[in-house]
């Protein structure tokens, strides 16, 4: 192959191929001439001084693999003195990053948006620390691109994800519109969400029509105090999830006696890997006969399991006016049932009765919150947990928000 035929496919802007220096089994080498009058862009300052060359050397770069091998590149670099600060600076070369070409980097920064850090690096043949290095440089320079800038939603949702054990968490807001994630932060409750409210401005607050939430008091002062337009919501989803909370607190006090009684077949049913059944809206007829069972042998969890279906089933009625009759219904049906963690949540519905049913005049979609609550809860499986919230968010952008990479593509 000749060296212009190369020079030709490898395409790096401003510079030639003048000698293949190695070809093996699994690697290859090429030496990189600058063409004569490229201009030497400073690394401290950024700007282009036309003062005379300090010092050449070169360094050596890793490109995207050719035809399974990986690709090494020479590449001449000069040195010069700044004149911003009097300092001898390195040159900066727009299309590299570090030991690696940017186009390298985007790669592994593709690769992680569908896998982990550590299958991207299997497959790339480099270290867990260099993929977690190069993925949070690249997602940094894509986020001050384009999430630096936040457009603010018509409707939103708002939920706090946990990071880590100890109460450690990030708020995440919701275009509902758009389907993806637009903003995070690091921490919750009112301080937080005011962060998103100021960044928006006055003008942005006043564009939100609804903002749906689990009913949280920090988010409600907030949005009270910002967003006074906004109609404000206590979405079927978060509904859900204190629902199957307060189940699963009866399911763990209903274990513990069986256990205590040695009740082998409740224990069983009961069991956490069969917590989920307790979970589900819709059951195969296998989980079925499990409920079935479950309604002859314990009375407390197919209350707490028939409380729950009841208050969903409001939802099936779209009409606000039936809703509200059913609401109250339920209320006192909770309040009444002697089971305690209902009987709390029954005053809570009761006190957040007026966002309950704001659902009602804003069906904002809990299906985007709940998919993307999914998509978080798989990121955190992917990493094993994160030590490093910065990544953290960044990471929540690149999988359910505007760093996604398919957007682009
Ligand atoms: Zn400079």
């Amino acid at each position: 192959m000749q060296l212009n035929t190369i020079t030709e496919l490898l395409r790096i802007p401003g510079y030639k191929i003048t000698h293949m220096i190695s070809c093996r089994k699994s690697s290859i080498e090429f030496l990189l001439k600058r063409e004569e009058d490229k201009a030497c862009v400073c690394s401290g300052c950024g700007k282009v001084h036309n003062t005379a060359v300090h010092s050449e050397g070169r360094v050596l770069v890793e490109d995207l693999p050719i035809s399974g091998k990986r690709v090494y590149l020479h590449i001449p670099k000069r040195k010069s003195v700044c004149l911003e600060d009097g300092s001898i600076r390195v040159e900066e070369i727009e299309w590299v990053r570090g030991r690696f070409t940017k186009r390298f980097v985007e790669h592994v920064y593709r690769l992680t948006s569908i896998t982990t850090n550590k299958e991207a690096g299997w497959f790339l043949g480099i270290d867990d620390e260099t993929v977690y290095r190069l993925d949070k440089g690249m997602l940094e320079e894509l986020a001050q691109e384009k999430i630096e800038k936040v457009k603010a939603p018509r409707h939103m949702s708002v939920d706090e994800v946990a990071w880590q054990k100890w109460h450690k968490y990030v708020t995440n807001v919701v275009d509902v519109d758009r389907r993806k994630v637009i903003w995070n932060h690091d921490g919750r409750g009112k301080t937080t969400l005011d962060t998103f409210y100021h960044k928006i401005g006055t003008w942005g607050c006043k564009r939100i029509k609804a903002v749906a939430s689990d009913g949280a008091k920090g988010f409600l002062s907030s949005t009270k105090e910002h967003a006074k337009n906004a109609l404000i919501v206590l979405d079927h989803f978060h509904v859900k999830k204190y629902l199957n909370e307060a189940v699963d607190v009866v399911r763990k006090e209903e274990l513990r006696k069986a256990r205590q009684q040695g009740h082998e077949e409740l224990g069983q049913i009961l069991h956490c890997n069969k917590r989920f059944i307790l979970m589900q809206n819709t059951v195969t007829n296998k989980q079925k006969d499990i409920l079935d069972k479950l309604s002859t042998l314990n009375e407390r969890v197919y209350k707490a399991m028939l409380l729950k279906d009841q208050f969903l089933s409001i939802y099936v009625e779209g009409n606000l006016r039936v809703a509200y009759a059913n609401l109250k219904a339920w209320i006192g049906a909770a309040i009444r049932s002697g089971i305690l963690s209902f009987v709390e949540l029954g005053y809570k519905f009761f006190r957040k009765r007026h966002y309950v049913l704001n659902y009602f005049v804003c069906k904002i979609t809990s299906a985007i919150s709940e998919g993307i609550n999914n998509k978080i809860k798989r990121l955190k499986r992917m990493a094993y947990g994160y030590r490093d919230v910065k990544y953290f968010l960044l990471k929540i952008h690149q999988h359910c928000g505007l760093l996604d990479p398919k957007l682009s593509t």
